[in-house]
């Protein structure tokens, strides 16, 4: 049975989602499975990780200084530490905004080999699936090492529950700060208090249509409304109307949604290469010859500007 150590994303406590879609891709093969925790885990986490599957929750116990406790270099050392004492054979991350900087750093410290963005993993065999060259292929990559370790793609999996008995122990972090790597600042950012990208359920997405930056207002009034994520085109971006971190695509965020809305997006080859696997794709757009319109579930010709503001009255 294979000792598989998955890297547990929590916000604001609550253990995410995306988090417990893991533990169902995990819990898929017979394996004894454990959930690495470095923000603290309350009787309440461990509730919910015992429901899904976890027998063993591993409490990092990161120092709370948050000098400290963000610090990449001490997150990567606590968990390398732990999967090394644990002897773990397997680890699961999200390929998410944090974990695409912090799963890395720890197959480097294992000397493991490490696949990102994996859409699917038989843990029997140790291969992932990955979408290459922009969607236009499916690769299957296997690993090979004492431990491997796979970034997982947020939504990849929906989470199931499979309860199992679980206890919890502490494999303390060391807590060190390197002397070349420390933490001077850090900002939360414009997008702390939204849905993220990668991992919403609902997208709501503008590009060139919306015309300027007042106009692509209505996107995030839509997207609240919704309790959605905001995405955009690399237009709305590289025209200043929202920052890199929304650009939806080959050369931005590779997103899964339930349900990705677009509004006066044309759908490029590069646009759909990050999100063609959205479960429901829904375009409005004046030009019923525009690419998006022959590649989605449903589609709404029309103008934005009309629609729009339609749209946010009735929701
Ligand atoms: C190497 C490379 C990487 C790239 N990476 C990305 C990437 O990651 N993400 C990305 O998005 N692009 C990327 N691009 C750019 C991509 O090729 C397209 O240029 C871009 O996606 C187009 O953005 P858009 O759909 O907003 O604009 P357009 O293609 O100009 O489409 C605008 C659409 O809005 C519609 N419209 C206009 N007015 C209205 C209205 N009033 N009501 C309704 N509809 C309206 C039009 O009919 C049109 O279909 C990349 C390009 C290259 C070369």
């Amino acid at each position: 049975m294979k000792k598989t150590g998955i890297l547990i994303e929590l916000e604001n406590g609550r253990v995410k989602e995306t988090s417990l879609g893991m533990i169902t891709l995990a819990a898929r093969t017979e394996a004894d499975l454990h959930a690495l925790v470095l923000d603290g885990v309350d009787d309440t986490a461990c509730d919910i990780l015992a429901q899904y599957g976890i027998t063993t929750v591993v409490d990092l116990a990161l120092a709370s200084d948050p000098e400290i406790r963000l610090n990449p270099a001490v997150r990567a050392d606590a968990a390398a530490q732990a999967a090394q004492k644990l002897q773990l054979d397997v680890i699961f991350g999200l390929s998410s905004a944090d974990g695409k900087d912090f799963i890395p750093r720890v197959a480097a410290l294992l000397d493991a080999p490490l696949v990102m963005d994996c859409l699917d993993v038989d843990l029997e065999k140790n291969i992932a699936r990955t979408s290459q060259y922009s969607g236009k292929v499916l690769a299957d990559i296997q690993l090979t090492g004492d431990v491997v370790i796979f970034g997982i793609r947020p939504n990849a999996v929906q989470p199931v529950p499979s309860p199992a008995q679980t206890k919890k122990i502490t494999v303390p972090a060391d807590n060190t700060v390197p002397a070349d790597f420390v933490l001077v600042s850090w900002d939360d950012g414009e997008n702390s208090s939204r849905t993220s990208l990668a991992e919403a359920d609902i997208i709501v997405a503008g590009g060139r249509g919306l015309k300027n930056k007042d106009n692509f207002s209505l996107i995030f009034d839509c997207a609240e409304k919704m309790n959605a994520a905001v995405g955009a085109s690399r237009v709305a971006v590289d025209e200043g109307w929202v920052s890199y971190a929304y650009q939806v695509g080959q050369t931005g965020e590779k997103v899964n949604p339930q349900v990705y809305i677009t509004f006066g997006i044309s759908g490029s080859i590069q646009h759909f290469a990050g999100m063609k696997t959205a479960r429901m794709i829904i375009a409005v757009n004046k030009d019923d010859n525009a690419a998006i319109m022959a590649n989605c579930d449903y589609q709404v010709q029309g103008d934005v500007f009309e629609i729009l503001p339609e749209l946010i009255r009735q929701l």
